[in-house]
């Protein structure tokens, strides 16, 4: 239930007045379909009216003069505007009007009348103008022309005045609302409160007003921050309230890591000792294992999943694609089944009686790990005792797909993977109600790719050196990006890049693209895999995680327009071996200087998340990073940059008022379940679910 203080705030934009039928649709697209969504518009400037005299008037400059009106000029011709020619003491200035007024404008405005008038001034042959100004009215009515005014996103049909007028109403109908955030946190920021903020925001009196340091302005994005985090918070403690598995550590587990040919890294330590922890506490476990694509992941969650068979219970690993099912199945069916743990692949092309075979192995229990694709979660597929559901590159499948699988089992406890680096201030936003363990380390004895910048001008040269290697016996994979309007012409792009690499290389030149059917697309990755084709140009962006050890060469087309994470994943594909590999970043000429200074830090790291962390840095923010797609939330106030003290403030607070008060029901209880209406942030509705 929505508290009544809110009920006006929500109300539709057509209850503003002067908001019919003809404005809504155009304010809906500006602003949202509720009052409240108005009252959230931000502005993007301000502008000040300088009080002038014609002779002191500065071009492109908005101001206000006091005049008399000498007379008005009809329109000498189609698509000429209407001119109120009009005077003071120093000079004349023209009032310009396009439109059909009839006699209006000479009956408003007859001769000798004395006028105010605002607006931005221009030189028009030897004269002033403006046109169409913002305000024209009668001279004992200049006190209704505001000095300094907001600016809004303007659209189409629907003049800045309007918009101003009916934020004005919306604000009006925000009723003083119960105080929310702690008294000492407010003092020690200076906070107003949230009224009085966004009282502020839309009379800004100095640009400083706008800026997102202001305190206002860091007021409405903490409570935005706080609204969110507090839904994560409750969203976590609830999966922990729900009863699991109590699962220990074995002998199982650890034998098979002994047998491993190499030791785990300290960090991958860390995160099983973390997954263990959970895992004793019979609370259901939801966390997400982040870490570089080759930095150990799959290996630790398969010493969890040892730990889950050795206690008599299952484990499902699920992947986004066929072929990186079918490589977990590889690495781990193996150590796996070495020491008695039955292990089995299924995806869709398992059918008939060798499927009916797995699916009864699932439900009696005697297969205690099952890997594979959106197979695992079908509604034939039932599990003897399903525990575990480990899910790689978790934002590739959607929240009613992961639940599908994990409410295969009772209490089921969640391990996701995922290698899209995330910088860890902004961690929060988007994995806020799991728990993180992150491998940020990676298993000694790789060769760093030698990354090089590379003008397209020197395409040729690179081509060359390709088909020298190519016929050395490496693989390479070459990324053509998705970049135009249309996906068709991208997909030509592709297509004739991977012609002309035919006829330089050969004929073992793949093409691989996102329209292709999921078949065929594991088709030719499994025909790269084997070594059949030596090039693989994609346009889309390779199955994350696909391993080819052989693969030891990366080229990117216009590097420039993929985001840094995406480039270091992309360049994450090579270099697995031991082998020397490389990572050609083409690039269109010239570079922009924070261009340059993004493509150089790929040269100077290969750590995702400093990667991650100085992307954002660079470029301040926004959806650089490709945030939305990973589940970034869409705010209005909070700025991932400029406000990353506020998130971890707010993740912080929100987990301790969850532990102190988990039903929100103490004053300030009542009070923050307000702020949640008012930002729609709340556990379970429309939350986006991480898990
Ligand atoms: P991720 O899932 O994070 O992409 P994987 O678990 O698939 O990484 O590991 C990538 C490769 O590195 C695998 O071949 C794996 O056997 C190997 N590997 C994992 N951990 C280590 C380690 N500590 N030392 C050496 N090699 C490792
Ligand atoms: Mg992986």
């Amino acid at each position: 239930m929505r508290p009544e203080i809110l009920f006006p705030l929500y109300a539709p934009v057509t209850s503003l007045k002067g908001v019919g039928p003809r404005v809504a649709p155009m304010l809906e697209k500006l602003a949202g379909p509720i009052v409240r969504d108005v009252a959230f518009l931000k502005p993007h400037s301000l502008v000040r009216r300088t009080p002038a005299t014609v002779s002191s008037a500065i071009d492109g400059q908005v101001m206000t003069f006091q005049v008399t009106i000498a007379g008005v000029e009809r329109p000498r011709g189609p698509a000429q505007p209407w001119r109120i020619r009009a005077f003071d003491q120093t000079g004349f200035i023209s009032l310009v009007f396009f439109g059909a007024f009839g006699s209006g404008l000479e009956q408003r405005h007859p001769a000798n009348a004395l006028r105010v008038v605002s607006g931005k001034v221009e030189q028009f042959r030897d004269e002033w103008q403006i046109v169409h100004p913002d305000y024209l009215l009668a001279a004992d009515k200049a006190g209704d022309i505001p000095d300094i005014e907001p600016i809004y996103p303007a659209t189409l049909g629907l003049p800045a005045r309007s918009v101003r007028r009916f934020v004005g109403e919306a604000l009006d109908r925000i009723p003083e609302l119960p105080e929310w955030q702690d008294a000492a946190w407010l003092a020690r920021e200076r906070f107003p409160t949230f009224r009085a903020a966004l009282a502020r925001l839309h009379e800004p009196q100095v640009e400083a007003d706008l800026s997102p340091s202001s305190p206002h302005c860091r007021r409405l994005a903490y409570d935005e921050l706080l609204a969110q985090q507090l839904a994560m918070a409750q969203r976590r403690a609830e999966r922990r309230r729900e009863p699991a598995a109590r699962v220990a550590a074995s002998q199982v587990a650890e034998k098979i890591r002994a047998d491993l040919p190499f030791r785990f890294t300290r960090a991958q330590d860390r995160s099983l000792a973390e997954i263990r922890a959970d895992l004793a506490t019979g609370e259901r476990m939801s966390r997400l294992i982040q870490g570089d694509v080759g930095s150990g992941k799959t290996v630790v969650a398969m010493c969890a999943m040892a730990d889950v068979a050795a206690g008599g219970g299952q484990s499902a690993l699920m992947a986004p694609t066929e072929i990186l099912a079918r490589q977990h199945y590889e690495t781990l069916s193996g150590p796996l089944a070495t020491h008695g743990v039955g292990v089995i692949l299924l995806t869709g092309r398992d059918k008939g009686v060798p499927r009916a075979e797995k699916l009864r192995a699932l439900a009696s229990g005697a297969v205690k790990v099952a890997v594979g694709t959106h197979a695992l979660f079908q509604d034939d597929v039932a599990f003897h005792q399903l525990q575990l559901a480990v899910v790689d590159e978790q934002h590739r499948f959607g929240v009613s797909e992961r639940q599908r699988l994990q409410t295969k089992g009772w209490g089921t406890h969640l391990l996701a993977m995922s290698a899209t680096p995330i910088p860890r201030t902004l961690e929060l936003t988007v994995y806020g109600d799991l728990d993180v363990s992150r491998i940020d380390e990676k298993p000694p004895g790789r060769t760093p790719v030698a990354t090089r910048a590379v003008p397209m001008t020197r395409i040729g040269q690179v081509e060359q050196r390709l088909r020298e290697a190519v016929s050395a016996g490496a693989q390479a994979f070459w990324i053509c990006p998705l970049v135009s309007e249309s996906e068709f012409i991208d997909l030509k792009a592709a297509e004739t890049r991977a012609i002309e690499l035919q006829a330089t290389i050969g004929p073992s030149v793949g093409l691989i693209h996102g329209r292709m059917a999921p078949a065929a697309k594991d088709a030719v990755m499994a025909e790269f895999a084997d070594g059949r084709l030596s090039v693989l140009v994609a346009t889309t962006v390779v199955e994350v995680g696909v391993n080819v050890p052989n693969a030891t060469i990366m080229v990117i087309e216009q590097a420039e327009r993929f985001g840094l994470a995406q480039l270091h994943q992309l360049r994450g594909r090579v270099g697995r071996g031991r082998q020397e590999s490389a990572c050609v970043l083409l690039y269109d000429a010239p570079l922009s200087e924070t261009a340059q200074r993004r493509l150089d830090i790929l040269r100077r790291t290969d750590d995702g998340f400093a990667i991650a962390e100085t992307d954002l840095e660079l470029r301040g923010g926004g959806d650089a990073l490709g945030l939305k797609q990973s589940g970034f939330p869409d705010y209005v106030f909070a700025d991932p940059f400029t406000h990353r003290d506020l998130i971890a403030a707010a993740g912080d607070d929100a987990r301790l008022i969850v532990g102190r008060d988990p039903d929100l029901k103490s004053d300030r209880g009542l009070a923050l379940r307000v702020l949640q209406d008012l930002f729609d942030w709340k556990a379970g509705l429309g939350l986006r679910d991480a898990g």
